[in-house]
């Protein structure tokens, strides 16, 4: 079903009044968790005047240590439905479980699957059943090919509404929390009609990379960004160090404008 062969045309993927996959660069852009009212609806606020088209937050957190905080779940949820509310902006939140999809459905516009649930096949069964779309984001250390065949047990519940993120992948460097492979981008586009994303905060993890990264994502043809933003990238209960703030979102969204339509 994600095979290129059999599916000739680009696929068009619509979130809320979004397309993605069309000739716009669609920009995903929040914090990695949700942690209050407040600072969703400022953030919703800034993304979308910088040009943003997708609220991001994770309500419930795949952290790698059990004492991290592990999100707000059904609370955050409604927080982002809010900021959709007062923005217009179509929200996404990570599912981790069958009952994360549960509350989810009630409240946003996009299911994201993380890269560390690339292979749970039940949960992928489960999100194909919503028929909501779903960002399926790559393994950790998946190949090109497993991500393809994740993407169809998705698609084989009757959900064609999927698409892709390459997020960086595993390798020996460490000077990066990831390794982007940006040739995900142009690989997927030849074997498949679905849109790509990249997000080039998980892929580096470090916030002064995310920029050139994300021309690099442009400059190959992908089809948006999931960038990650916070009011105050310091005090941030995850991922602060890959944020950008503000401002820094801005100047990005500005330097892209050249060579893509945000808008
Ligand atoms: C996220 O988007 O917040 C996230 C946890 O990403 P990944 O699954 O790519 O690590
Ligand atoms: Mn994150």
């Amino acid at each position: 079903l994600a095979n290129k062969k059999f599916h000739p045309e680009p696929s068009i993927v619509t979130v809320g009044n979004v397309e993605i996959g069309g000739k716009d660069l669609v920009i995903m852009s929040g914090p990695c968790a949700v942690e209050s009212h407040d600072q969703v609806l400022e953030t919703a606020i800034a993304i979308k005047k910088a040009g943003a088209k997708i609220l991001r937050g994770g309500a419930y957190k795949p952290r790698t240590s059990p004492y991290s905080f592990q999100g707000l779940e059904e609370e955050g949820l409604r927080y982002m439905k809010e900021a959709r509310e007062a923005t217009g902006l179509p929200v996404i939140c990570e599912v981790t479980s069958l009952e994360a999809i549960e509350s989810a459905v009630k409240y946003v516009d996009m299911l994201q699957i993380g890269a560390r649930n690339m292979q749970n096949f039940y949960l992928l069964k489960e999100v194909g059943k919503t028929g909501l779309p779903v960002l399926l984001k790559r393994g950790l250390s998946a190949t090109i090919e497993e991500w393809l065949n994740a993407s169809e047990y998705i698609m084989a519940e009757g959900n064609r509404n999927v698409v892709l993120c390459e997020r960086g992948i595993r390798t020996f460097e460490t000077a990066t929390r990831n390794t982007l492979d940006i040739s995900a981008v142009p690989v997927i586009k030849e074997k498949s009609h679905l849109p790509i994303i990249v997000d080039p905060s998980h892929a580096t993890g470090v916030r002064n990379y995310v920029k050139p990264l994300a021309k690099s994502a442009v400059a190959v043809g992908a089809d948006g960004l999931m960038i990650e933003t916070h009011p105050n990238p310091a005090t941030a209960l995850s991922d602060g160090p890959q944020s950008l703030t503000f401002p820094q979102f801005e100047e990005l969204c500005e330097e892209l404008r050249p060579f893509a339509a945000l808008m």
